[in-house]
Protein backbone atom coordinates (compact mmCIF):
# COMPACT_ATOMS: atom_id res chain seq x y z
CA UNK A 1 0.00 0.00 0.00
CA UNK A 2 1.24 3.86 -0.74
CA UNK A 3 0.10 5.62 1.97
CA UNK A 4 0.27 9.15 2.88
CA UNK A 5 -0.30 10.54 6.41
CA UNK A 6 -1.68 14.12 6.67
CA UNK A 7 -1.95 16.65 9.79
CA UNK A 8 -0.82 19.48 11.38
CA UNK A 9 2.70 19.83 11.77
CA UNK A 10 2.93 18.12 15.73
CA UNK A 11 -0.34 16.15 14.81
CA UNK A 12 1.67 12.88 15.69
CA UNK A 13 2.19 11.79 11.67
CA UNK A 14 5.82 10.79 12.58
CA UNK A 15 4.87 8.66 15.64
CA UNK A 16 2.14 6.67 14.03
CA UNK A 17 4.33 5.76 11.04
CA UNK A 18 7.04 4.48 13.42
CA UNK A 19 4.20 1.62 14.52
CA UNK A 20 2.28 1.43 10.93
CA UNK A 21 6.47 0.42 9.28
CA UNK A 22 6.20 -2.79 11.53
CA UNK A 23 2.32 -3.23 10.69
CA UNK A 24 2.76 -2.57 6.96
CA UNK A 25 6.01 -3.86 6.72
CA UNK A 26 6.67 -0.61 4.12
CA UNK A 27 8.82 2.14 5.07
CA UNK A 28 8.09 5.36 5.80
CA UNK A 29 9.65 8.07 4.30
CA UNK A 30 9.78 11.66 6.02
CA UNK A 31 10.88 14.33 4.37
CA UNK A 32 11.48 16.63 7.72
CA UNK A 33 13.49 13.82 8.63
CA UNK A 34 15.73 13.82 5.42
CA UNK A 35 15.87 17.72 5.28
CA UNK A 36 16.97 17.58 8.93
CA UNK A 37 19.84 15.06 8.26
CA UNK A 38 20.91 17.21 4.92
CA UNK A 39 21.37 20.25 7.53
CA UNK A 40 23.72 18.14 9.90
CA UNK A 41 25.54 16.91 6.89
CA UNK A 42 25.74 20.48 5.76
CA UNK A 43 24.99 19.46 1.91
CA UNK A 44 23.90 21.83 -0.61
CA UNK A 45 20.28 20.54 -0.09
CA UNK A 46 20.88 21.32 3.80
CA UNK A 47 22.48 25.07 3.55
CA UNK A 48 19.20 25.23 0.84
CA UNK A 49 16.83 24.35 3.35
CA UNK A 50 18.11 25.63 6.81
CA UNK A 51 16.83 29.10 6.30
CA UNK A 52 13.14 27.74 5.54
CA UNK A 53 13.01 25.37 7.80
CA UNK A 54 14.13 27.95 11.10
CA UNK A 55 11.74 30.05 9.90
CA UNK A 56 9.05 27.62 9.76
CA UNK A 57 8.47 27.88 6.15
CA UNK A 58 8.27 25.47 3.51
CA UNK A 59 10.74 24.27 0.95
CA UNK A 60 10.20 25.08 -2.22
CA UNK A 61 8.63 22.64 -4.27
CA UNK A 62 10.57 21.99 -7.06
CA UNK A 63 13.88 21.28 -4.17
CA UNK A 64 10.99 18.61 -2.28
CA UNK A 65 9.43 17.23 -5.20
CA UNK A 66 12.75 16.11 -6.51
CA UNK A 67 14.13 14.81 -3.30
CA UNK A 68 10.84 12.95 -3.09
CA UNK A 69 10.92 10.70 -6.32
CA UNK A 70 14.58 10.36 -5.31
CA UNK A 71 13.70 8.35 -2.35
CA UNK A 72 10.51 6.57 -3.33
CA UNK A 73 12.85 5.61 -6.54
CA UNK A 74 14.86 3.05 -4.11
CA UNK A 75 14.54 -0.45 -3.65
CA UNK A 76 13.04 -0.57 -0.57
CA UNK A 77 9.82 1.07 -1.87
CA UNK A 78 9.30 -0.71 -4.38
CA UNK A 79 6.52 -2.45 -2.69
CA UNK A 80 5.01 0.20 -0.72
CA UNK A 81 5.90 3.19 1.17
CA UNK A 82 4.30 5.68 3.88
CA UNK A 83 4.83 9.21 3.33
CA UNK A 84 4.82 11.64 6.39
CA UNK A 85 5.20 15.35 5.70
CA UNK A 86 4.81 15.03 1.43
CA UNK A 87 3.11 16.08 0.01
CA UNK A 88 1.98 19.88 1.43
CA UNK A 89 0.78 21.31 -1.52
CA UNK A 90 -1.27 21.53 -4.21
CA UNK A 91 1.85 20.84 -6.67
CA UNK A 92 3.31 18.50 -4.89
CA UNK A 93 0.42 16.02 -4.85
CA UNK A 94 0.27 16.74 -8.44
CA UNK A 95 3.92 16.02 -9.01
CA UNK A 96 3.01 12.64 -6.24
CA UNK A 97 0.34 11.45 -9.17
CA UNK A 98 2.43 11.25 -11.86
CA UNK A 99 5.38 9.16 -10.83
CA UNK A 100 3.15 7.21 -7.58
CA UNK A 101 -0.19 5.60 -7.73
CA UNK A 102 -1.59 6.62 -4.02
CA UNK A 103 -3.84 4.12 -2.33
CA UNK A 104 -5.10 6.51 1.04
CA UNK A 105 -4.65 9.51 2.56
CA UNK A 106 -5.03 9.08 6.10
CA UNK A 107 -6.22 12.66 7.69
CA UNK A 108 -4.91 12.77 11.71
CA UNK A 109 -7.52 15.38 12.98
CA UNK A 110 -5.85 17.48 15.75
CA UNK A 111 -6.84 21.10 16.53
CA UNK A 112 -4.58 23.88 17.28
CA UNK A 113 -4.70 24.20 20.59
CA UNK A 114 -3.79 20.53 21.13
CA UNK A 115 -1.00 21.02 18.72
CA UNK A 116 1.00 23.96 20.53
CA UNK A 117 1.30 21.15 23.81
CA UNK A 118 2.68 18.69 21.48
CA UNK A 119 4.78 20.79 19.74
CA UNK A 120 6.61 22.20 23.25
CA UNK A 121 6.81 18.89 24.41
CA UNK A 122 8.46 17.61 21.70
CA UNK A 123 12.19 15.82 21.51
CA UNK A 124 13.58 14.41 18.94
CA UNK A 125 17.27 12.14 18.40
CA UNK A 126 18.94 13.66 15.19
CA UNK A 127 20.84 10.82 14.70
CA UNK A 128 18.01 7.82 14.32
CA UNK A 129 15.09 10.05 14.22
CA UNK A 130 13.32 9.24 17.31
CA UNK A 131 10.89 11.44 18.33
CA UNK A 132 9.55 11.59 21.81
CA UNK A 133 7.22 13.79 24.22
CA UNK A 134 8.45 14.72 27.95
CA UNK A 135 5.04 13.78 29.10
CA UNK A 136 3.13 11.41 26.56
CA UNK A 137 5.78 9.49 25.41
CA UNK A 138 9.24 10.08 27.37
CA UNK A 139 12.47 8.62 26.85
CA UNK A 140 13.04 5.87 29.71
CA UNK A 141 16.19 8.57 30.49
CA UNK A 142 15.30 11.90 30.49
CA UNK A 143 17.21 13.76 27.26
CA UNK A 144 18.50 10.21 25.97
CA UNK A 145 17.27 8.54 23.18
CA UNK A 146 16.06 4.81 24.02
CA UNK A 147 17.05 3.28 20.76
CA UNK A 148 20.83 5.23 20.13
CA UNK A 149 21.64 6.87 23.30
CA UNK A 150 22.41 9.72 21.95
CA UNK A 151 21.15 13.29 23.37
CA UNK A 152 18.01 14.35 22.71
CA UNK A 153 16.67 17.53 21.26
CA UNK A 154 14.10 20.57 21.14
CA UNK A 155 13.44 21.22 17.53
CA UNK A 156 14.46 24.63 16.47
CA UNK A 157 11.02 25.11 14.73
CA UNK A 158 9.29 23.78 17.33
CA UNK A 159 9.37 26.97 19.78
CA UNK A 160 5.99 29.20 19.88
CA UNK A 161 6.52 31.97 17.02
CA UNK A 162 7.64 29.68 14.59
CA UNK A 163 4.82 27.36 15.76
CA UNK A 164 2.44 29.58 15.00
CA UNK A 165 3.45 30.23 11.64
CA UNK A 166 3.87 26.54 10.99
CA UNK A 167 0.04 26.03 12.05
CA UNK A 168 -0.65 29.18 9.61
CA UNK A 169 0.84 27.51 6.54
CA UNK A 170 -0.90 24.08 7.06
CA UNK A 171 -3.87 25.68 6.98
CA UNK A 172 -3.39 27.61 4.16
CA UNK A 173 -1.38 25.37 1.72
CA UNK A 174 -1.87 22.06 3.29
CA UNK A 175 -5.57 21.30 4.27
CA UNK A 176 -6.68 21.69 1.03
CA UNK A 177 -5.02 18.30 0.44
CA UNK A 178 -8.20 17.08 2.02
CA UNK A 179 -10.05 17.73 -0.50
CA UNK A 180 -7.89 17.31 -3.26
CA UNK A 181 -7.35 13.41 -2.15
CA UNK A 182 -11.38 13.43 -1.02
CA UNK A 183 -12.62 14.32 -4.52
CA UNK A 184 -9.98 10.92 -5.63
CA UNK A 185 -12.37 9.18 -3.35
CA UNK A 186 -8.96 8.22 -1.06
CA UNK A 187 -9.05 10.48 2.45
CA UNK A 188 -9.97 8.67 5.39
CA UNK A 189 -10.06 10.54 8.71
CA UNK A 190 -9.09 9.56 12.08
CA UNK A 191 -9.71 11.51 15.67
CA UNK A 192 -5.89 12.37 16.63
CA UNK A 193 -6.32 13.67 19.96
CA UNK A 194 -6.19 10.81 21.54
CA UNK A 195 -3.13 8.66 23.37
CA UNK A 196 -0.92 7.20 20.95
CA UNK A 197 -1.81 3.84 21.30
CA UNK A 198 -5.67 4.86 20.59
CA UNK A 199 -4.78 6.51 17.85
CA UNK A 200 -2.69 3.33 16.56
CA UNK A 201 -6.04 1.46 16.92
CA UNK A 202 -7.83 4.06 15.06
CA UNK A 203 -5.45 3.82 11.83
CA UNK A 204 -5.21 0.25 12.32
CA UNK A 205 -9.36 -0.06 11.96
CA UNK A 206 -9.54 2.93 8.98
CA UNK A 207 -6.71 1.38 6.91
CA UNK A 208 -8.28 -2.23 7.44
CA UNK A 209 -4.51 -3.59 8.93
P1 LIG B 1 4.36 15.07 13.34
O1 LIG B 1 5.23 14.00 12.73
O2 LIG B 1 2.97 15.06 12.80
O3 LIG B 1 4.99 16.44 13.28
P2 LIG B 1 5.05 13.77 15.86
O4 LIG B 1 4.76 12.33 15.56
O5 LIG B 1 6.47 14.19 15.92
O6 LIG B 1 4.20 14.75 14.88
O7 LIG B 1 4.31 14.10 17.25
C1 LIG B 1 4.42 15.40 17.84
C2 LIG B 1 4.60 15.24 19.35
O8 LIG B 1 3.40 14.74 19.92
C3 LIG B 1 5.70 14.28 19.73
O9 LIG B 1 6.33 14.77 20.90
C4 LIG B 1 4.96 12.96 20.01
O10 LIG B 1 5.63 12.15 20.97
C5 LIG B 1 3.61 13.46 20.53
N1 LIG B 1 2.46 12.63 20.13
C6 LIG B 1 2.27 12.01 18.93
N2 LIG B 1 1.07 11.40 18.88
C7 LIG B 1 0.47 11.64 20.08
C8 LIG B 1 -0.79 11.28 20.67
N3 LIG B 1 -1.69 10.55 20.00
N4 LIG B 1 -1.05 11.72 21.92
C9 LIG B 1 -0.16 12.48 22.60
N5 LIG B 1 1.04 12.84 22.12
C10 LIG B 1 1.37 12.44 20.88
P1 LIG C 1 8.36 18.10 9.51
O1 LIG C 1 9.48 17.32 10.12
O2 LIG C 1 7.50 17.28 8.60
O3 LIG C 1 7.57 18.87 10.53
O4 LIG C 1 9.04 19.18 8.56
C1 LIG C 1 9.91 20.17 9.09
C2 LIG C 1 10.13 21.28 8.06
O5 LIG C 1 10.75 20.73 6.89
C3 LIG C 1 8.88 21.99 7.54
O6 LIG C 1 8.43 23.03 8.39
C4 LIG C 1 9.39 22.52 6.20
O7 LIG C 1 10.22 23.65 6.36
C5 LIG C 1 10.28 21.37 5.71
N1 LIG C 1 9.50 20.37 4.93
C6 LIG C 1 9.30 19.05 5.22
N2 LIG C 1 8.55 18.47 4.28
C7 LIG C 1 8.26 19.42 3.38
C8 LIG C 1 7.49 19.44 2.19
N3 LIG C 1 6.84 18.35 1.74
N4 LIG C 1 7.39 20.62 1.51
C9 LIG C 1 8.01 21.73 1.94
N5 LIG C 1 8.74 21.79 3.06
C10 LIG C 1 8.88 20.64 3.78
Amino acid sequence: MNLILLGAPGAGKGTLAAYLIEKMGVPSVSTGNILREAIKNNTPLGREAKQFMDAGQLVPDQVVIGMLKDRIAQDDCKNGFILDGFPRTIPQAEALDKIASIDCALSLEVPDEVIEGRMTGRRVCLKCGATYHVKANPPKTPDVCDHCGDRLHVRKDDHMGVVRHRLATFHEQTEPLKDYYGAQGKLKSIDGTQGIQQTEQFATAALGL
